[in-house]
């Protein structure tokens, strides 16, 4: 039989069959410990730090089916994934290689804590591979990117990556947050592991948080025995909910798209606005290897109107529907300004030297009707417009 399409999947992959008592939704296990435990391995035993209940095991299944890998791990959250993930298969003496620009929470683990671990760390810029041999070294082991950078949504070479690390045996891990399975499967590419921050798309919600390893078996089975120790793993009522919110992934990635794609548009078209970073815009310069790698080109994108923090604040208070808010990949739509939140922590000369200005706004888009979207957003920028031709 065909492997079945993702919207499929989504519904009925990894649901135990036969359904527990009929039930047409996968109950919650919320039992710490289960009776008649023989099993000879420590790591199987049916103890819920273990991620061994059924709730574990039907979302492990869901999860390797969407992403097409072999196996899966959810965590307590996505740093949770990616620390675990990184810890488990990088030891002191060994080197990492990563994408320059990536998520703040991984950028810090991996200038500070990787780093006290023993792990030397290189950036290199995604969009150049031929920069990336001269840092290379015999005790390199991982490289590690995003599928798509935030909050300027970059795509990186990921073709050119995933080869580069193929070639020379290392291993190539993703965070592809931003995409979802829907828009991209990076282990059909040829990525080892795809990592992910649950709370975001695969959930959906913004009511809670969750992260996610797929891979082969023999790149995630120490994961999980790394988790085991660590013990950063995702309760069963979280993994009902996880379950529940990827049902509805694929609708909400297919209005998420429009919406984005419908935004970006008329933000482009606008002449308060001088610049809008979404890869579904045949203007951005990767769109067309965007085109080629993803199913859809997201929900997320950010734009510049030139202003300063303060009257981009003044400009985000404006706004109606749109809440200012940190966060992404919920139904609601969400803006917030880089500079005050997910890249506060950078240096302002590195910030603006990578493009994040005091003034850049990142949205992400939810699944309102685009018309009111526009709406909301239209009557902020034409404040704008007007109080330009005044001072004029
Ligand atoms: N990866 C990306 C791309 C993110 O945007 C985030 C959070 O914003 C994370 C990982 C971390 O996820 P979590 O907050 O679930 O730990």
């Amino acid at each position: 039989m065909p492997r079945k399409k993702i919207e499929t999947q989504l519904i009925h992959a990894g649901e135990p069959k036969p359904r527990i008592r009929g039930a047409v939704s996968m109950p919650i296990f919320q039992s710490a410990t289960f009776e008649d435990n023989q099993e000879a391995d420590y790591h199987n035993l049916g103890y819920i730090r273990l991620s061994t209940t059924p709730n574990h095991d039907a979302l492990h299944a869901k999860l390797a089916a969407l992403e097409n890998g072999e196996a899966a791990l959810v965590t307590a959250s996505g740093m949770a994934a990616i620390t675990t993930a990184l810890v488990t298969h990088l030891s002191s003496g060994d080197h990492l290689l990563a994408q320059d620009c990536l998520y703040g929470g991984t950028l810090d683990f991996l200038v500070q804590d990787l780093p006290a671990m023993g792990v030397e760390v290189d950036f290199v810029d995604a969009n150049d591979p031929a920069s990336w041999a001269d840092k290379v070294r015999p005790s390199t082991r991982v490289f590690y990117a995003e599928s798509m950078t935030n909050p300027l949504l970059q795509v990186g070479d990921l073709e050119g990556i995933q080869r580069f690390a193929r070639e020379r045996g290392l291993i190539s891990m993703i965070d592809s947050t931003f995409a979802s399975p829907v828009n991209f499967r990076p282990l059909e590419l040829g990525f080892d592991l795809v990592l992910h921050s649950a709370t975001k798309y695969m959930n959906g919600h913004s009511d809670l948080v969750a992260g996610a390893v797929v891979g082969s078996d023999r790149l995630v089975a120490p994961i999980k025995k790394k988790l085991d120790h660590l013990g950063g793993i995702l309760d069963p009522n979280t993994c009902f909910l996880l379950q529940r919110g990827l049902k509805t992934l694929a609708l909400r990635m297919e209005r998420q798209n429009a919406n984005a794609l419908a935004v970006a548009r008329v933000l482009e078209d606008h002449p308060a606005v001088q610049q809008v970073n979404y890869p579904g815009l045949a203007s951005h310069p990767q769109h067309d290897r965007a085109a080629r790698l993803f199913h859809g080109f997201g929900g997320m994108l950010s734009f510049d109107l030139g202003l300063s923090g303060e009257e981009t604040e003044a400009l985000i208070s404006g706004l109606e529907l749109m809440t200012n808010a940190p966060s992404l990949g919920g139904i609601e739509t969400l803006v917030t300004r880089p500079a005050a939140s997910s890249h506060s922590g950078m240096d302002p000369a590195d910030r603006e030297g990578l493009g994040i200005t005091d003034g850049l706004i990142r949205v992400s888009v939810g699944i309102e009707h685009a018309d009111d979207l526009v709406q909301d957003l239209v009557s902020v920028l034409d404040r704008v417009s007007r109080a330009v031709t005044r001072s004029a």
